[in-house]
């Protein structure tokens, strides 16, 4: 287990609960009516930690949000309310605007209403708390991946982790490629048009926001079962691919694309999504019932990867 996940299961992870689903998936889910369960889930934004000093107030509006509403759909669930708790060192009317208008057009475009919160001083922090609606039927939990599921992942893996090390200044990229690897690092689109019917075709899910490596051990750890995933299927920029930095693709967080494991019956339906605009599905590998998970490269040889992931409290 990951120092945070020791951290959580030690010191949180302590009691029973009457929820439908407590702590270890992506949201809580707590019993709506017969039909639906109420998904709620919440995610915090630390200066320094999750951004960097000076990012653009838009984008952090943005990213507050999407990053949680990325959780709801992680379970297959409708985003619909939301609670922002902010800590700001001082108030800047233009900053606060900036702020504002990213938050709201992340709202308006995803459909959630800001019901609720608290502002405060303090270092800049923001934390959202969200609220989603999900079919009980369609509910995608990490604990139910299933032995011969396809599993897919939606767009490009490492463009985030790219654009982070860019901003570092641990990279040179081509201009056009920072220039994308910076956006989907401080402005990540979510897949939104796709998660009812991927809820209903899928077993399980996960939004990959540690990175890809890190987050399906969690669906595997959760499900009790192992995977197959092939190197060569893993959808990534190719300028990583042909500068052998393909770890970045594994294991590089923040790209909060969506990976779903599927029975293998309805692999022709979930393709069909690829005829959606700006929908790339790829299935990259395969549930296996023996518990590890092999990276398989292009000589059918196992890749072993130096890192697995992103986790806040793995010490350096
Ligand atoms: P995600 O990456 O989807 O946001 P995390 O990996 O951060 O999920 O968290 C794993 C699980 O642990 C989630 O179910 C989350 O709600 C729970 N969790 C994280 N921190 C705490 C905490 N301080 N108290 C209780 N539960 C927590
Ligand atoms: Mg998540």
């Amino acid at each position: 287990m990951s120092p945070e996940f020791l951290l959580i299961s030690k010191y949180f992870n302590l009691y029973k609960t009457k929820a439908y689903k407590g702590i270890g998936d992506d949201a809580a889910l707590i019993k709506k009516n017969d039909n639906y369960l109420w998904a709620i889930s919440t995610d915090m934004l630390n200066e320094k930690t999750h951004f960097l000093p000076n990012t653009d107030p838009f984008n952090l509006g943005w990213k507050a949000l999407a990053v949680n509403i990325s959780d709801i759909y992680a379970m297959g669930g409708v985003p619909k309310f939301a609670l922002l708790a902010i800590a700001l060192p001082k108030v800047k009317a233009d900053w606060m605007g900036k702020f504002s208008d990213g938050l709201f057009s992340c709202a308006k475009k995803y459909k959630v209403e800001l019901i609720g919160g608290d502002t405060s001083r303090g270092p800049l922090s923001i934390s959202i708390c969200i609220l989603g609606e999900v079919l009980k039927k369609n509910t995608l939990l990490r604990s139910n991946a299933k032995k011969e599921d396809d599993i897919w992942i939606t767009g490009e893996l490492g463009l985030a982790a790219l654009g982070l090390a860019k901003l570092q200044k641990k990279i040179q990229l081509p201009k056009s490629l920072s220039k994308k690897a910076i956006r989907a690092l401080e402005k990540p689109m979510l897949h939104s048009s796709i998660i009812k019917i991927m809820a209903k075709l899928s077993n399980s899910a996960i939004d990959i926001s540690d990175g890809l490596i890190a987050d399906l051990d969690h669906i595997l750890e959760a499900s009790k079962v192992g995977a197959d995933i092939s190197l060569k299927d893993i959808p990534m920029n190719p300028w990583l691919k042909k500068n052998k930095l393909i770890d970045i693709g594994l294991s590089g967080g923040d790209d909060y694309q969506l990976l779903f494991t599927a029975p293998k019956k309805n692999r022709n339906k979930i393709n069909l999504l690829n005829n959606m605009p700006s929908i790339k599905l790829t299935r990259i590998g395969s549930i296996k019932e023996d518990k590890r998970l092999n990276i398989i490269d292009h000589k059918d040889m196992s890749y072993k990867i130096k890192k697995r992931g992103y986790d806040h409290f793995e010490s350096k």
